[in-house]
């Protein structure tokens, strides 16, 4: 399994953080996670080919967060060269059909793959819930952010990530990431500047501390985190291997 983080970002334009979006690679499937607006480009710079996705899982419907499925639906159909003719597989919670549906009243036809290749899952936003797709186990909790959210653990060849998606303080995500090898964690905003349905470094540190997890990735950070020491704060309350997203940094959890 490796991770390629394609977006450690907010909506807050930059070009150093780009909006939301983790690459997974497992054996047997090439995942995206979240697809905020510039996930596509970030996906060219690293070399991920789009017609290779076989699963794309989205936590909640913000802009930062999806606005590049748009594009990926059009590219799934009108993009130049060869196309992709095998199915893929969208995971989302409960209110993906509407959203899609939503897409389809805007956008049309265009954004709907030919041939019936998307196939999508809808996942419960109010309990625990799980799906196996290819080679990868999904888990999902609730997040405590706007509904429906979700934070997922993904199981595959015997490694477990747990990534919050936006969220606030949740027994949730710390019972879903117990026994993860690695957390990946929202950090929107230092210590200081606490926001509601976020999360801040010492709270991150707390959750991965309470899950028990052996390393604490901190990701989607708005300005203020360039500023301060979040991965000092973390550490201060989490005693495990903590590093800071950057775009386009890769995990790999077999070396
Ligand atoms: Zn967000
Ligand atoms: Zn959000």
């Amino acid at each position: 399994m490796k991770v390629t983080i394609l977006g450690s970002g907010t909506a807050t334009p930059s070009l150093k953080r780009n909006s939301s979006g983790l690459f997974i690679e497992t054996v047997g499937a090439n995942i995206l996670l979240d697809m905020g607006p510039g996930s596509l480009r970030r996906m060219c710079e690293a070399g991920i080919d789009y017609r290779n996705i076989d699963l794309i899982i989205l936590t909640h419907f913000h802009p930062d967060h999806v606005v590049d499925f748009i594009s990926f639906l059009f590219a799934s159909n009108y993009a130049y060269g060869p196309m992709r003719t095998d199915p893929f597989h969208v995971v989302g919670p409960v209110g993906l059909k509407k959203f899609h549906g939503s897409l389809v009243e805007i956008f049309g036809s265009w954004v709907i793959p030919s041939n019936n290749r998307m196939l999508t899952h809808e996942m419960s936003a109010d309990s625990p819930d799980c799906l196996q797709i290819k080679d990868v186990g999904i888990m999902s909790r609730p997040a405590a952010h706007s509904f429906p959210s979700l934070s997922y653990r993904l199981e595959a060849e015997g490694k477990s990530i747990t990534i919050s998606g936006d969220t606030d303080v949740s027994e949730n995500l710390v019972d879903l990431a117990k026994g993860s090898h690695t957390l990946i964690c929202e950090c929107s905003l230092p210590d200081s500047m606490k926001a509601h349905g976020h999360l801040t470094p010492s709270e991150a540190g707390l959750i991965a501390a309470k899950a028990d997890v052996e390393r604490l990735i901190l990701t989607h950070f708005y300005p203020p985190c360039e500023s301060e020491d979040i991965v000092s704060q973390a550490r201060r309350i989490f005693k495990g291997s903590v590093l800071k997203a950057e775009d386009l940094m890769t995990v790999d959890f077999n070396s």
